[in-house]
């Protein structure tokens, strides 16, 4: 015999029982971003490495520990991409959608070689959202207005936003160079990859997830010192906007991100339920990346949040993983009559999930998979029934009789039933 082919570790699969409940985050999250104008695209899993080395950074945890990255069989070295910002600004030069500002969203799996545990995947997915053109504060109040409200339609409750500016480049500049001064008056309680990046990134050294080097790190000069006018009137006015939407934050002046294209507003959604991978959502202003990439100059922001944490985090207990009715048969005429009528239902009900029974079988066998399926109604149809122009109904969840019903009076059941689940 073979050995037995898996799934590679950390990447996972979704099986039918589990995908209603990604389809409702997925549809909770395509209706929120939708509702504040933004449009979706949708850009290759493969780019040339590149991309990602000019965009996230060369002295970032992402390109130098955890790329999928590999060359093709005519030597083009390709990256599974392991983000979505650096293709949408890829994708928006490339097509000339830069002249005017865009409102961008996207999904998909993004890929990171990275140690699985909790919460952390190989494979993993992400929602995003990208806003192109636009440079105050007002966009960036937008972008975490549009969070909150789907923190509000999946129910979570207990998020809490973490906010910083990382200033522009030049107070930046000022910034690390204190910052490695105060580092290195502590370089012997740093860790192998901090003493490195001492030199190439040190703001880099500030998202250290090491514990022990969690005292350094709080006694760090504070980027927000450090700020000049404009990037300082412009945290301002971000601040009193969110005070303003009552939107809930702390300031976290060690907050920088791993990605290097980040300036002036930085964001993280964190929960405490989910142990060390509690960052659900995290973006933030990146003005440079465009004209980095070889477009025009152009301000932009954005954020993208993991769903697999956000499953994790989501009561899906009132989510229907079953259909919403199960049609079984009675006798000859009734099975051949089935499929038309079968067909008449998904006509006259929009959005109705109805299973008919195949395979044939006794009608307590088609009884028992009707119930197994999960569905909430079962619907009988004997050849009596045909010949009177009903079906019987009976409720599978819960009490309830069976229940003759004409062909119009069943519609309105199913009606009622589909309005219910959505
Ligand atoms: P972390 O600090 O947890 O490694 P990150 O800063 O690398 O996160 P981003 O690149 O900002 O993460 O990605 C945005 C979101 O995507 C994260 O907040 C998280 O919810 C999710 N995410 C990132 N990496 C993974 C992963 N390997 N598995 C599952 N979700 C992930
Ligand atoms: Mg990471």
């Amino acid at each position: 015999m073979s050995e037995r082919l898996q799934a590679i570790r950390g990447m996972h699969d979704v099986l039918p029982e589990r995908a209603p409940i990604w389809q409702h985050l997925e549809d909770r999250a395509r209706a929120v971003i939708e509702g504040y104008g933004y449009r979706e695209m949708r850009t290759p899993l493969v780019e040339p490495v590149e991309l990602f080395k000019r965009s996230i950074g060369e002295v970032t945890d992402i390109v130098e520990k955890e790329m999928y990255a590999f060359d093709d069989r005519g030597g083009d070295r390709l990256a599974l991409r392991p983000e979505g910002t650096a293709s949408c600004v890829r994708a928006a030069i490339e097509h000339g959608l830069l002249d005017q500002p865009q409102r961008i969203w996207y999904r998909g799996p993004m890929f990171r070689r990275e140690r699985p545990q909790r919460g952390r995947y190989r494979q993993f997915h992400q929602i995003g959202v990208e806003v192109l053109g636009l440079a105050g504060p007002d966009v960036d109040l937008e972008v975490i207005t549009m969070t909150r409200r789907l923190w509000q339609a999946l129910g979570l409750a207990d998020l809490r936003l973490e906010l910083n500016s990382l200033g522009d480049s030049d107070e930046r500049a000022r910034y690390r160079t204190d910052l490695v001064a105060h580092l290195q008056a502590h370089e012997s309680a740093l860790d192998d990859d901090s003493r490195r990046r001492l030199d190439t990134n040190p703001l880099r050294v500030l998202d250290s997830k090491n514990p022990a080097l969690a005292p350094v790190i709080a006694a760090a000069p504070s980027l927000l010192d450090y700020l000049g006018d404009n990037s300082r009137a412009h945290f301002e006015a971000l601040c009193a906007g969110l005070d303003a939407a009552g939107i809930g934050y702390q300031v976290n002046p060690r907050l920088v991100r791993g990605l290097d294209y980040y300036n002036r507003t930085v964001f993280e959604w964190i929960t405490d339920a989910l142990g060390a991978q509690g960052t659900v959502c995290a973006g933030g202003r990146y003005d440079g990346l465009v004209a980095q990439l070889g477009g025009r100059d152009t301000p932009a922001v954005g954020f993208a949040l993991g769903v697999e944490r956000l499953l994790d985090l989501i009561d899906t207990s009132s989510i229907d993983t079953g259909p919403d009715a199960y049609l079984v048969t009675l006798g000859e005429a009734a099975a051949a009559a089935a499929p038309a009528i079968a067909e008449r239902l998904r006509d006259a009900v929009p959005g109705l999930k109805l299973l008919m029974h195949c395979g044939g079988g006794g009608f307590k066998n088609q009884f028992k998979k009707a119930d197994k399926s999960g569905a909430q109604l079962a619907l009988i149809l004997g050849d009596e029934e045909v010949a009177q122009g009903t079906v019987g109904c009976k409720p599978l969840r819960g009490a309830g009789e069976q229940r003759s019903l004409s062909f119009d009076d069943l519609v309105a059941t199913l009606h009622e039933r589909v309005n219910q689940r959505t």
